[in-house]
């Protein structure tokens, strides 16, 4: 990978300002920080598949020098990364311990935390004198002593795949084991431009407002727009199967009424494609209780799918069962068991 300046990365910035969705303002109070000190970075992984960080460094910039990856470690300081860093060991441990002991630091989870058993299905290190760290116990430690929290996709965010039931591990979201405020990023994977944005965010100094799900409202539109909303595919006529090009995919089962994220405008893969547009449904991999309360992702959820701001139950019932009342779309009964 290569290195990278400063000044690379203000480059890198303004030309893709528009595309992450920076503001002058922003890049303002961006290029000021970037100038002094910094804090760095300290990532850690818990019970996860490791998309996120691919999702991550497979950002490649167009008009930038550079991967994400490189962005990460050699210009935000990005100072410990299980799979991205270079040293190993006690190395990679005293790392860890020299970042966080002294001046201030973000810190960025990746995956949900397991509790059962101690902990101990989930070790992150092992300290010089054999005694193994768990990602718990290092969550608890690091979390209220670090600057900002990011959770990094929907399993530290709310507990994602690994919490699904039975949850044999016993995931927790890093918000629900803490306490602490955790500024979550998620979705399976997360999007680059998502971590990019919030990270240039915090190096600014600019706290971005948080949606009820503690995700960036600018990203996720609040509660007042949805997938669904900016679908290019509403109003048109409804796919009875797989494999009918630009229909709407809402009788298949797709959870676009009840799902927050600028997907539709802001797509993935360097802006190739994203989940409907290939003709797949959304599975809803950015919200709360993703997946059981998003399951069985086939299932046609029924005529009332406009449904989706708010919290009042207004009889539409999401979770695809006849109407039982708990109006499963957006209220604080759906996070009953993901932390808040
Ligand atoms: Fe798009 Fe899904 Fe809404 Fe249909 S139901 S318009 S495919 S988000």
């Amino acid at each position: 990978m290569k290195g990278i300046g400063r000044r690379d990365f203000l480059k890198y910035c303004v030309g893709s300002a528009a595309v992450l969705g920076l503001d002058l303002t922003v890049m303002g109070r961006l290029q000021k920080a970037l100038a002094g000190a910094h804090p760095t970075v300290v990532w850690l992984n818990g019970a996860n598949c490791t998309g996120c960080t691919v999702s991550l460094a497979n950002r490649i910039s167009s008009d930038g020098p550079t991967d994400i990856a490189d962005l990460l470690i050699n210009y935000i300081d990005l100072a410990f990364h299980p799979n991205l860093m270079g040293a190993s060991g006690d190395l990679a441990v005293q790392t860890l311990h020299n970042a966080t002991d002294g001046a201030g630091f973000i810190l960025a989870v990746d995956g949900g935390i397991p509790t059962a058993f101690g902990g101990h299905t989930c070790m992150l290190w092992t300290e010089k004198d054999g005694r193994e760290v768990t990602a718990q116990e290092a969550v608890l430690d690091l979390a209220p002593r670090a600057i900002a929290t990011l959770c990094i996709g929907t399993c530290a965010s709310f507990g994602g795949v690994p919490a699904g039931d039975p949850n044999p591990t016993g995931i927790k979201s890093v918000r629900e084991l803490t306490g602490v405020k955790t500024i979550n990023i998620p979705g399976c994977p997360t999007h680059p431009d998502w971590v990019v944005w919030t990270v240039a965010q915090l190096l600014a100094g600019v706290s971005p407002s948080l949606d009820g799900d503690g995700r960036p409202k600018t990203l996720f539109s609040g509660d007042s727009k949805n997938i669904h909303d900016r679908c290019p595919r509403r109003e048109r006529e409804e796919a009875d199967t797989f494999g009918q090009e630009g229909q709407c995919l809402k009788e298949l089962g797709c959870k676009g009424p009840r799902t927050q994220g600028d997907c539709p405008t802001r797509l993935w893969n360097g802006g190739t494609n994203w989940c409907i547009g290939a003709n797949s449904i959304c599975l809803g991999c950015t919200e709360a209780g993703f997946p059981d309360q998003f399951s069985p992702f086939y299932k046609y959820e029924g005529v009332g799918g406009e449904d989706h701001g708010g919290g009042e139950d207004d009889g539409d019932d999401h979770d695809g069962d006849k109407d039982d009342g708990d109006d499963h779309d957006r209220d604080d009964d759906r996070h009953r068991d993901y932390g808040r």
